[in-house]
């Protein structure tokens, strides 16, 4: 059973207002808001409210066992305004069928990066054993869950990695190759250091935590981006958030924003700790921080839409229009000042928050 509504009057980030059908799932009607020409099943009020896509955080933690690398899908879903979830590497080759066999019990759908070390984040050390990167195992989960698994994911840095230095990641680019599947590396404290680390990365695979304040960070003490990372850049390696715990900075933020190394992708690297205390709490909360950054509003939108659903190559998730099986966010944008707080405990003003109020996705409207 498919919710039939109809959102009226609800806002683009163009600023277009529209009225969207809904019938069976299925996007009937986008029009211009009250032409009218709509009509059938439940209306829902919806001036005052933005629409977009359906968001996706392209890097969450969704295995709820774990810790402390682990949160409940529709906790870090739905309920936050996100249709669509990418697990970044919580678990590999030894507990990925666990983690696929979960979503039938979520309202969220879920994509994953597999992380290349078996034991996933079971360890936090992952790949510091390199009996753990076992290529064939790896490859099976791949052929096991061709629609779950959307690329591949390695931790480099100097808790994960310990003696085993860029090698890890050889062996992932190894892997990413062979499947063509994209990689998404992480990047943190070293070793390796990220002029090692960029040069392996190639068209289409993502650099998370790429605004990190860690001494192994992509911006020089003067603010300027590092070579490595203007060539990474130009051979089209793709710059995701992942604001996470400990990889947000105001200040690199700035320094990327002034330098004009844009983000590609907004992810939270969201799971229960950094959700219930900060500095995380949501996605919502961290797209806020990019309006206080004096990006658009519409930039933002895009880095959790229709980018995204372009990495993911599923561009139908990142539109809306007649046709498609409807995957929407309701949101507001409300005008009251607020102290953000990023991973340093550094502060910035911002005069706007995005709010998620609802989510229309695989069927049914949820309010947040
Ligand atoms: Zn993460």
């Amino acid at each position: 059973m498919s919710d039939n509504m109809v959102l009226r009057g609800a806002k683009l980030t163009d600023g277009r207002k529209v009225d969207i059908a809904i019938v069976d799932g299925v996007i009937a009607e986008v029009a211009e808001a009250g032409s009218g020409g709509i009509a059938g099943g439940r209306e829902l009020d919806c001036s005052g409210l933005f629409v977009s896509s359906g968001w996706i955080d392209l890097h969450v933690h969704a295995f709820p066992e774990l810790h402390p690398y682990g949160d409940e899908i529709d906790e870090i879903g739905v309920k936050q305004g996100v249709t669509v979830i990418v697990d970044a590497g919580s678990c590999g080759a030894d507990r990925i069928g666990d983690l696929a066999a979960s979503r039938a019990a979520a309202l969220t759908t879920v994509f994953a990066l597999l992380n290349v070390s078996r034991v996933g984040l079971q360890r936090i050390d992952e790949l510091s054993d390199l009996a753990w990167l076992d290529k064939e195992q790896a490859m099976q989960a791949v052929r096991l869950y061709p629609d779950f698994i959307v690329g591949w994911k390695a931790r480099m840095s100097g808790s994960v990695v310990r003696e085993n230095g860029i090698r890890p990641l050889e062996i992932a680019k190894e892997l990413a190759e062979a499947t063509g599947l994209p990689l998404m590396v992480h990047i943190g404290s070293a070793p390796p250091k990220v002029e090692e680390i960029l040069p392996l990365l190639t068209r289409g695979d993502v650099v998370t935590h790429y605004l990190n304040g860690k001494s192994n960070r992509l911006f020089q003490a003067d603010g300027r981006p590092i070579p490595a990372l203007i060539e990474a850049v130009a051979r089209g390696v793709r710059m995701d958030v992942g604001h996470g715990t400990a990889s947000f900075s105001f200040g690199t933020a700035e320094a990327a924003k002034h330098s004009g190394v844009r983000f590609d992708t907004i992810s939270s690297d969201i799971y229960r700790g950094n959700r219930q205390n900060g500095p995380v709490y949501s996605l919502a909360h961290v797209l806020s921080k990019f309006l206080a950054l004096n990006y658009s509003l519409s930039e933002v939108i895009g880095a959790v839409t229709a980018n995204a659903a372009q990495w993911l190559g599923k561009p139908e998730l990142g539109r809306i229009q007649a046709g498609d099986r409807a995957n929407l966010t309701l949101f507001s944008v409300t005008g009251e000042q607020i102290t953000f707080v990023d991973s340093e405990g550094a502060t910035r003003i911002g005069e706007h928050q995005i709010i998620a109020r609802g989510v229309y996705t695989n069927g049914r409207f949820i309010a947040c």
